[in-house]
């Protein structure tokens, strides 16, 4: 059964759509079933895949407003063995129509569990906010992975995330686990950015992802383009380093797996 990881973190502009694309497609690229689900109005992660919304039949918005199954709601990418449920700015309409459901945290852990089967990783790129969507995408998961911009201010805004998690885990989902923390753009030529993996390390310590993703203009580019970065530039330190990404957390399962 697959594995659910959102993808959080409600500051803006930290990387988790180019997580959740190039992550995603180093998973498949591992000969992994992957879904990733847009819960982004912005939709960057449906066109960062060149995916346009006129290829879906539906979008996570019906899927969470209307309940329409995910199933054939997915799009084959150009990735083989990914497929992705699209967004569209319409999405944020469903804050708001959500709140009148029952179970509203509920949704998506509920259409999620009828597709699992079908793929190893289901990834969610959240948007960046706390909103019901994202607690949907919380409630839904078994783990998350916050990204974390190697920046001035980096930590900020961690400890009220980190509570929200806390919140879902003793309310809505017990099973919720921090997958880790990744560093991202990260410049090792900058006192700064090995000052906030220390940081980070001695914070969170074995939650710390020891892959770190690095400021790499390929990565930045590779979505107007429509392409995870291992299509756009396979030699890129972008697509490099999320496949080592990918092999940490396959060998972080299989781990897991072999101890039960
Ligand atoms: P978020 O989804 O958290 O808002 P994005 O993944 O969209 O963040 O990243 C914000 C911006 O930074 C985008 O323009 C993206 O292309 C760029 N970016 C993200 N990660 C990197 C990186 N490692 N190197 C260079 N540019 C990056
Ligand atoms: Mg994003």
């Amino acid at each position: 059964m697959g594995k659910t990881i959102a993808i959080a973190n409600q500051k803006g502009g930290v990387g988790k759509t180019t997580t959740a694309i190039n992550l995603a497609a180093s998973l498949a690229a591992n000969k992994k079933k992957v879904l990733l689900i847009d819960a982004d109005p912005q939709a960057n992660a449906t066109s960062g895949l060149g995916v346009d919304p006129k290829q879906m039949t539906s979008s996570i918005y019906e899927c969470l407003v209307d309940d329409y199954p995910l199933r054939g709601a997915e799009v084959h990418t150009c990735v083989d063995g990914l497929d992705l449920i699209g967004s569209r700015i319409d999405l944020v309409g469903a804050e708001l129509e959500l709140i009148n459901k029952t179970n509203r945290e509920k949704v998506l852990g509920d259409a999620i569990a009828q597709i699992k089967d079908a793929y190893d990783y289901i990834l969610v790129d959240c948007s960046p906010s706390l909103g019901l969507i994202t607690v949907n995408a919380l409630t839904a998961a078994d783990s998350v992975i916050i990204p974390v911009q190697a920046e001035y201010f980096a930590l900020e805004g961690i400890s009220k995330l980190l509570n929200t998690i806390r919140i879902i885990k003793s309310k809505l989902n017990p099973v919720l686990k921090i997958e880790g923390f990744l560093l991202t753009m990260y410049d090792a030529r900058l006192r700064l950015a090995n000052q906030i993996y220390e940081e980070l390390k001695s914070h969170f310590g074995q939650m710390v992802f020891n892959t770190v993703i690095p400021r790499n203009i390929r990565l930045s580019e590779a979505p107007s383009h429509g392409l995870p970065a291992l299509l756009y530039d396979p030699a890129s330190r972008g697509a490099t380093s999320h496949l080592q990404l990918a092999k940490e957390l396959i060998a972080k399962d299989r781990k897991k797996a072999d101890k039960r």
